[in-house]
């Protein structure tokens, strides 16, 4: 994890001096003067690096609040205790966490553990009786997915997948742009997400936490890039799989993938997932009328890019502040991002990384 969030934190620079916006910065939070509405009440489950990250975002969010914790390592909840001023009734472990169900100060759990432990986790807090929030991947495969939506349905939950692009403002804009027609028809998307890898003994690289390698970590942003880009789902895809080192990427543990996506419109995408490789968090489109490019593209911020009108000056927020302002937005009025974080959208990728997964392994065009 160190190269990652170095290669993360390289990307966080200040963003005073920027340009002042052309689009509204938040389009969920409202002014924290003026809001008198509803909180969301939010537990975080797995007080790991991202947990840790999206805790410190949400002391900025208007509208969401973090309130209880789930962690397997006491120390770390008294220390998250003291700092957020969490009551110790909040504070659940791994195992006595379906007690939640008789906690009103708790409306969601935010999931943010490996991949591998989010459908069970998911199934067990909606059977609380809890909004679930999960991190990306939702599951480690589309039967996964289905099985956390269907969960969430039965229980009367709402299930939501920790997509923080689709509230960031300079992405939200170039989407809005794509809807308006300014790039015409959209022919070709590029995207690129890497980084190399470091520790061989972490939960990325065991098949049974991450659900496989580079692509259910960070060739899911290109995935879910290329179709909020080229605004299509993908009916066809193809993939080759490069491995140079098979002691750290074991099997089912992939380290490059490159594939391809077809659309019903004729657009097609062409992408890199790889855990070997740095400087790669790119997205490029074109269409018959214009084109955009991004880099950084999916980072922790500032986003930077431009398109055929000119760069894309909309100021840098903090994604997971916008992203709990967002979702709160979601559970309490129904206002819905540009485009979806439901379980459905989630499902959608898990469906594309299962059959490139496929494709991958036997050489064939999958269709979807
Ligand atoms: P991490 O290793 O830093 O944290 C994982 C947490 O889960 C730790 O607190 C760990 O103690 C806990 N945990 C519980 N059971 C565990 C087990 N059996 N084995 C290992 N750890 C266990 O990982 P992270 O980087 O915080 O990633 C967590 C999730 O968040 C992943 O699903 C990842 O894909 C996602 N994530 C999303 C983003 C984003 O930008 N949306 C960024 C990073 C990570």
């Amino acid at each position: 994890m160190g190269s990652r969030r170095k290669f993360i934190e390289k990307l966080s620079i200040t963003t005073l001096g920027l340009p002042l916006l052309t689009s509204p910065v938040n389009l969920f939070s409202a002014s924290c003067d003026s809001y008198e509405g509803p909180i969301l009440k939010v537990a975080i489950m797995g007080l790991g690096s991202y947990g840790t990250r999206v805790a410190e975002a949400m002391v900025s969010c208007t509208r969401a609040k973090l309130v209880g914790l789930i962690s397997g390592t006491p120390a770390k909840v008294e220390k998250w205790k003291a700092k957020y001023a969490i009551p110790e009734k909040n504070c659940y472990n791994y195992g006595n966490f379906d007690a939640i169900k008789d906690n009103p100060d708790i409306d969601a759990v935010y999931i943010i553990t490996p991949n591998g432990l989010h459908k069970d986790q998911c199934l067990r807090v909606a059977k609380a009786g809890k909004h679930v929030i999960s991190e990306k991947p939702m599951g480690i495969n589309a039967l996964e997915g289905q099985a956390m939506v269907d969960a969430c349905k039965a229980a009367n939950v709402k299930l939501l997948i920790g997509y923080r692009m689709h509230f960031e403002p300079k992405t939200v804009s170039v989407i809005q742009m794509r809807i308006d027609g300014e790039f015409g028809q959209p022919k070709f998307f590029q995207g690129q997400s890497g980084f190399t890898i470091g520790d061989p003994t972490q939960w990325r690289l065991k098949k049974e936490l991450s659900g496989g390698g580079a692509m259910m970590d960070i060739g899911i942003y290109s995935i879910n890039g290329a179709r909020y880009m080229l605004g299509e789902e993908p009916i066809w895809v193809t993939a080759q799989e490069t491995k140079t080192d098979p002691e750290k990427f074991k099997e089912g543990i992939d380290e490059t993938i490159q594939f391809q996506m077809g659309f019903p419109s004729g657009a097609v995408a062409s992408c890199l997932s790889t855990y070997a490789m740095n400087n790669l968090d790119r997205f490029f489109m074109t269409g018959t009328d214009g084109f955009v490019e991004m880099q950084p593209s999916t980072g922790y911020g500032p986003i930077e890019g431009r398109t055929h009108k000119g760069p894309l000056t909309q100021a840098h927020v903090t994604h997971q502040t916008l992203q709990m302002d967002g979702m709160a937005a979601l559970i309490f009025d129904g206002k819905q991002p540009i485009v979806p974080v439901d379980g459905e959208e989630g499902v959608k990728d898990m469906k594309i990384i299962d059959a490139i997964f496929l494709a991958a392994k036997t050489g064939v065009k999958v269709e979807l």
